[in-house]
């Protein structure tokens, strides 16, 4: 098989800089499975030299079977992708083969190339092909027998490579999805109030393409990036608590972080404990500006004397907008719990708080490594467990089929600017500007679609992928940066983290 697979992929070669022959790729498939145990007669390794052969060559079935047998060659078969199959269900086809020699050698294949995108495309990109093939990893558990010991080589040589990944690629989501839901928080601001017509009169057939509000090109948040911040500085806080007192609400948490957040509005909270005043986030001076902040949002919180769900009916986007660093710091299920429940601080109605939950959890899903998809797939099958959840359900089928953004509302309401959100992600998944923008050339609430479309593209592709000139002339880049930081510390140092002094000063457990 290593004589017809050298054969036939001669003057192939590998994507790279450098150009490396394709037959490296099959030669250190076969490698893999050796170092992992696999003997060197075995069907395996002859399947691993060609399981590229019939998806890239013109090799014939006839000349694959003369140097081995029906069985590899049904092997390789199972093993090759064809352009009209969706690239996860081919995998779930091969993960639900049982077909042990077939697991192996995609196993090798994945982590040879994820490897290799390591130096090619980052950290991000590797450790998203490699989590995109979670189903081979987990069917492993299920079908195949613990005493293989090549079999649990290859699970720990999964294992090792998402550790060696996981920090630079997560570091990298939470800063992307923060720093992008700011830059297009930003980008919309000043379009909010505007028609798409009018966008399209005042700044031309594009609308808007970059920051127009300051004469100096800068831009800067509004109430859906703030309270954000303190959605994560809530979470911070209440994380310190439960490691230093052992107890701790972090929903009441939250809700403090989020009157900090509306003293910064100039709104007095009348005779709060002295820390609602602690921590650096209330000391920016930066934060203290209106920026056309929801008013469910003030009077929900005004009012409010406990964190018991808000005496309201509004499902206003104030909850989507802002709890993305709950998914940045929980695994999904939680997320979407804890999601729905700072929602709820706020915002009565099942659909503002479901739809909330709903974005926490997409969120989290991303930043374990999921695709869009999956993630969008995992969550839907959440929320159909829950009758209050239908409309938020609803709104993100609609977001995956609808043939214009129009369909889907104006984003003034939670699960309109979800959906908005998702399928402007879902038009660009790989292009952070194009998909930003499109989210804010719209009628309806620019700023909540710009972050939230933000958020998402930039839990996807990273802080690096949002454009240069976002970012260094984004007013409020350090102090978002410092939050995203800090979140991703808090992920890293889980569970057994302790609490330095320095944490505390930052993030006063009460
Ligand atoms: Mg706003």
């Amino acid at each position: 098989m290593k004589h017809l697979a050298e054969k036939y992929h001669a003057g192939q070669f590998r994507k790279g800089k450098e150009k490396l022959p394709y037959i490296v790729h099959p030669q250190a498939v076969a490698e893999t499975l050796l170092a992992w145990g696999e003997s060197s007669h075995s069907p395996a390794i002859q399947i691993a030299w060609g399981h590229d052969l019939l998806e890239d060559t013109g090799v014939s079935d006839a000349e694959i079977l003369a140097v081995s047998s029906q069985y590899v060659l049904d092997t390789i078969k199972l093993l090759t992708h064809r352009e009209d199959m969706e690239k996860r269900r081919y995998l779930m086809v091969i993960a639900g083969s049982s077909n042990r020699d077939a697991f192996l050698v995609k196993m090798a294949d994945r982590i040879c190339n994820a490897k290799d995108f390591r130096a090619l495309k980052g950290d991000l990109y590797a450790f998203q092909y490699l989590h995109e093939a979670d189903c081979l990893h987990n069917a492993a558990d299920e079908f195949l027998p613990e005493e293989d010991t090549v079999v649990q080589n290859a699970l720990d040589a999964w294992k090792d490579l998402d550790g060696a990944l996981r920090r630079n690629a997560q570091k990298d989501i939470t800063r992307g999805c923060l720093l992008g839901g700011a830059a297009g928080d930003a980008l919309g601001a000043p379009v909010e109030f505007m028609t798409k017509a009018q966008i399209l009169q005042k700044y031309g057939k594009n609308g808007v393409t970059d920051y127009v509000e300051f004469a100096d090109g800068t831009g800067s948040i509004t109430d859906d990036t703030q309270m954000t911040l303190f959605t994560a500085e809530g979470i911070l806080r209440a994380y310190v608590r439960y490691q230093e007192k052992g107890l701790c609400g972090p929903q009441t948490v939250v809700r403090f972080a989020y009157l900090r957040w509306l003293k910064t509005q100039g709104i007095s909270v009348g005779s709060m404990p002295d820390f609602v005043n602690s921590g650096w986030l209330i000391n920016e001076k930066c934060l203290y500006q209106w920026r056309a902040p929801g008013m469910t949002c003030i009077n929900a919180l005004r009012e409010s004397k406990t964190a018991k769900p808000a005496d309201n009916n509004s499902k206003g986007c104030g909850t989507v907008m802002r709890v993305a660093p709950i998914g940045l710091s929980l695994d999904p299920e939680k997320a979407y719990e804890f999601g729905c429940e700072c929602s709820a601080i706020t915002h009565g109605h099942p659909t503002g708080i479901t739809a909330g939950g709903a974005f926490a959890m997409l969120i989290a899903y991303l930043h374990a490594g999921k695709t869009l998809q999956e993630s969008l797939d995992r969550t839907e099958k959440h929320l159909e467990q829950f009758a209050d959840a239908a409309e938020t359900l609803a709104a993100i089928r609609k977001a995956r089929t609808a043939a214009d953004i129009t369909e889907l509302g104006e984003g003034w309401v939670a699960e309109e600017a979800l959906a908005i959100g998702i399928y402007c992600a879902l038009q660009h998944p790989w292009d952070f500007k194009a998909g930003v923008l499109q989210a804010v050339n719209i009628t309806g609430d620019s700023d909540s679609t710009g972050s939230i479309t933000g958020n998402i593209l930039g839990a996807i592709n990273g802080e690096n992928a949002i454009p240069e000139n976002w970012r260094s002339k984004l007013r409020e880049y350090r102090i978002v940066s410092q939050i995203a930081d800090d979140v991703h510390l808090l992920v890293e140092n889980r569970p057994d983290g302790h609490v330095t002094s320095n944490w505390w000063d930052k993030y006063p457990g009460c």
